[in-house]
């Protein structure tokens, strides 16, 4: 008998199927790092099916992947009408009329290995401190309007990080010409068939409306919500995290710009659920999530209409969606990411980057035609754990608020929490202390900006911010304000940097 070599086990046709954000990032991602000379990359789309066509607001790591294909910025933002976004606003959710920010990048400067929030806490304990956004260059220059690329690397430059906001379709369009020019094979039809190979449920190919019968040795299935292949035909089960995060509905609506865009999205909390903006060069996205529970369909399209900045650019959108994760994102030949694979409402922004994050793990595993069942094992483990630190963050947005004016409220401030939230929450609120575990998406500053935000205040700070004497941290805190606000007050508006650097041409 002849011994089957690793060679051998290569594979020769990775199909994907759908043409979303997610099929097309992985299509450009997998036709720039697997360049074996050997894999032959198809993805089959329907354009009759089409798209969610949402997904605008990014987080800074969004960055990196631009970087990795080698994708110019600016070439990038003039063609998907992009913004810069340096954090998101949330306005009501704590209780109406309460305002805050969640920047990116870090507040102030950690002082000998002590984080700064201790500091801050301190501070703010000896007297009425600044609000802890003065501390945050992004916040500064989001409130100004202001974005730049920085250079240099001191403080507090060093402080900075930004990610985009987009108009969904033309990225996929963007990165649909890139993986073509790269020598992805797209086919523009319907599968209506999927079939199994023996007993071991390894997909062997599909079939499209057409009657034309695509076989492969692996399938990505960026399906959407159908999940046609990992959930459908594979009969991987959901994982429903309704009771945690309730809104089950969206409605969506573009409208036009009444001023120049904001760098950064704005959540507002409603009745029902929440509002977002997403301020692109041309067109301001708008929506609506919430809870069917809590009120109808009509309902949440008139609230939304009636608070939109502009004119809407045509009717709005409605949408459904579960919250929650399949209980494997990989099962024998078949990856899902994207919709297909699991979903965590936008809140934070984080759908696309959990089609990023999957990607860089399949790359990182990348298997032979027979995938190692411990390979397999290792991404699941790793997918779930970043779905679910994603699901707790968004948790305490709803958990921690002292809104009870609808059901939808009242319910979540009281709902059980998943223990691992509790814990973080139960942790920060003794001395102000909070640890980033597994690789963690979200950073301390993310954690304290929602923490103290949503108003969850420590009882006490932490010891080690005693290392200063309370006129030395006057003047520490004090001095790294007045350097954040003024170099925040030096950067272009944003409009004019993206005039100057990125700005979209007339045609639309
Ligand atoms: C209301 C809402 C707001 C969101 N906002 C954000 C946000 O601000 N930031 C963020 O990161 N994410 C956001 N998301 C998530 C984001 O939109 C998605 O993660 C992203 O667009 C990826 O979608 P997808 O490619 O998985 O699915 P889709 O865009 O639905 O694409 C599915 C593809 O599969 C194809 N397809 C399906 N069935 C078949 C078939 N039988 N044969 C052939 N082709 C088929 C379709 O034609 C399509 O090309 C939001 C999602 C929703 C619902």
């Amino acid at each position: 008998m002849t011994k089957r070599t690793a060679q051998d086990d290569r594979i020769r046709d990775l199909v994907i199927v759908g043409g979303g954000t997610a099929g097309w990032m992985a299509a450009a991602a997998l036709a720039r790092f697997i360049r074996n000379g050997y894999t032959r990359i198809r993805l089959i789309e329907s354009e009759e099916i089409g798209t969610v066509g949402v997904g605008e607001a990014t987080i800074p790591p969004i960055r990196g992947f631009l970087q990795l294909l080698r994708i110019d910025e600016n070439e990038f933002l003039r063609a998907t009408r992009g913004t810069f976004k340096l954090g998101i606003e949330f306005v009501d959710w704590t209780r109406p009329g309460h305002r805050y920010l969640h920047p990116f990048g870090a507040f102030g400067a950690d002082i000998e290995g002590v984080p700064f929030h201790q500091f801050f806490l301190k501070f703010r304990q000896m007297e009425a401190a600044a609000d802890i956004e003065s501390y945050s260059l992004t916040a500064q220059a989001a409130l100004h309007g202001r974005f730049a690329v920085p250079r240099g690397n001191a403080f507090p430059l060093n402080q900075w990080a930004y990610a985009y906001q987009f108009d969904a379709i033309r990225v996929a369009g963007f990165l649909r010409s890139y993986a073509e020019k790269l020598g992805v094979r797209r086919t523009e039809g319907r599968v209506t068939e999927v079939s199994l190979q023996g007993s071991e449920g390894f997909i062997e190919s599909l079939t499209l409306e057409s009657g034309e019968r695509v076989e492969g040795d692996f399938f990505i299935d960026c399906s959407g919500f159908r999940s046609l292949l990992l959930g459908k035909t594979l009969r991987v089960r959901f994982e429903d995290w309704a009771q945690w995060l309730p809104c089950d509905r969206a409605v969506a609506v573009a409208s036009s710009d009444p001023a120049p865009p904001r760098p950064y999205t704005r959540s507002t909390a409603r009745r029902a659920g929440w509002q977002w903006n997403i301020p692109l060069q041309h067109r301001t996205g708008n929506g609506y999530v919430y809870s069917h529970h809590e009120i109808s369909d009509d309902e949440a399209a008139a609230t939304l209409l009636a608070n939109i900045e502009g004119e809407p650019l045509g009717a709005p959108r409605h949408l459904s969606f579960r919250t929650g994760r399949r209980k494997q994102f990989w099962k024998q030949n078949c990856l899902a990411l994207g919709l297909a694979a699991g979903f965590l409402e936008p809140l934070e922004s984080t759908a696309i980057h959990l089609v990023q994050a999957g990607i860089a793990k399949f790359i990182a595993l990348f298997p032979g035609k027979h995938p190692n069942a411990v390979e397999i094992a290792e991404y699941n483990r790793l997918m779930a754990a970043a779905y679910e630190q994603i699901r707790d963050f968004l948790v305490l947005h709803y958990h921690a608020t002292e809104r009870d004016d609808s059901n939808l409220w009242k319910y979540c401030r009281n709902m059980s929490i998943p223990d691992s939230l509790r814990h973080k929450i139960e942790l920060f609120s003794a001395r102000g202390r909070c640890f980033r575990y597994d690789d963690d998406l979200f950073s301390l500053t993310s954690w304290v900006a929602v923490l103290l935000g949503q108003g969850i205040w420590p009882a006490a700070y932490d010891e080690t911010a005693n290392s200063m004497t309370d006129d030395q941290l006057r003047e520490v805190l004090e001095k790294m304000r007045g350097t954040i606000e003024q170099t925040a007050r030096k950067m272009p508006l944003q409009q004019d940097y993206i005039d100057f650097h990125c700005k979209a041409g007339e045609s639309v």
